[in-house]
């Protein structure tokens, strides 16, 4: 393959040549035989020959080296694709180092507290708040860690169900108003949306998974939100149901919303870490809507706030 094009054009100089040398001395001996004018034919042919076969080899060679060019170009692209990879990887695992020793330090530091004398019963008390609320955030992060290796191996699987929305969207909001996150905020409004419909509504989705999106999709909006409100729920559009979580928060800049949904990358940190984060939630939620058959979107402003929502058919 190295070698092919010297090959090549070797090949098409000498037969090219041998070709026109057989053809066209037997062409010019059918039109002349005056030896003068055949030494002068002899000598257009010749430079005939010349012009046409650099002609053709220029742009022959030239054909070649744009392709190179395009080759190298792509293979250029792909090494800074793997490379950028790599990095990303490399500054994944690092955080990810990060977020997994600071909840374990915690748990150490106040499971020690606790065998020590001089705490009273309150104290010992809030110390075991603090490493049960600590387990679960590690809990939470493995689970995810497992999800995403499962989910980029494609190993994830939906079990779907008729679930009754009222019932999720009630369920869901009774389960997160306990959640540390909410109840770190008070003063933000957290509320549920439910139109008022005669009959029950139903969608056909893996609940466990559901729910797992709008626990992501509700921290966040609690984690990137110091006042104003968090609301949740659906509505009907014709034959589906859109669910959405809506937050006044401080909105996605726009220089990071196309990377929100990558994983492994840390520049969706840009507009800063508040409580903070692994960079996982999104991406997973975003695969766990598309093999229920949604898509994840959102809609944000800076500074005023950002909506993340995804429709599913209506189950019949
Ligand atoms: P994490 O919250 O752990 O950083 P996510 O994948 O859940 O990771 O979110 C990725 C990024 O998207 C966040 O770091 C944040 O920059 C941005 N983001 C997500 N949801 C919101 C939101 N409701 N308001 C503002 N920014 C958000």
């Amino acid at each position: 393959m190295r070698y092919s094009f010297p090959y090549r054009i070797s090949a098409v100089y000498v037969v090219a040549g041998f070709l026109w040398i057989l053809f066209s001395d037997k062409a010019i001996h059918l039109i002349a035989s005056d030896q003068e004018v055949l030494t002068q034919l002899q000598t257009y042919k010749g430079w005939f020959f010349i012009l046409i076969t650099g002609i053709i080899l220029f742009f022959y060679t030239l054909r070649e080296f744009r392709q190179r060019d395009r080759l190298t170009n792509e293979l250029i692209d792909a090494k800074n694709r793997a490379v950028e990879a790599d990095q990303l990887k490399t500054a994944f695992l690092a955080n990810m180092s990060h977020e997994i020793r600071t909840p374990m330090n915690s748990i150490l530091g106040f499971a020690d507290l606790i065998t020590q004398e001089g705490y009273s019963e309150e104290e010992k008390d809030r110390f075991k708040d603090i490493i049960n609320e600590k387990g679960n955030e590690l809990l939470h992060l493995i689970n995810d860690i497992i999800d995403i290796a499962q989910i980029q191996e494609g190993q994830v699987k939906i079990n779907p169900v008729a679930i009754n929305i009222t019932d999720l969207i009630n369920e869901v909001y009774n389960s997160f108003k306990k959640h540390p996150l909410v109840k770190g905020k008070p003063h933000i409004l957290f509320s549920k949306h439910i139109p008022h419909y005669k009959e029950s509504l139903f969608v056909t989705a893996d609940a466990y998974r559901l729910k797992q999106v709008f626990h992501n999709l509700l921290s966040n909006a609690f984690k990137y939100s110091d006042e104003g409100e968090v609301k949740f729920g659906f509505k009907q559009d014709h034959n589906q149901i859109c669910f959405f979580v809506k937050d006044t928060g401080i909105g996605i800049p726009i220089n990071i919303q196309h990377l929100i949904f990558e994983r492994f990358n840390q520049k969706k940190y840009l507009h800063g870490k508040p409580e903070g984060g692994t960079g996982l939630g999104l991406p997973i939620s975003k695969s766990i809507v598309e093999l229920m058959g949604g898509e994840l979107k959102f809609t944000t402003e800076e500074g005023h706030g950002s909506e993340f929502f995804f429709c599913m058919p209506l189950h019949q």
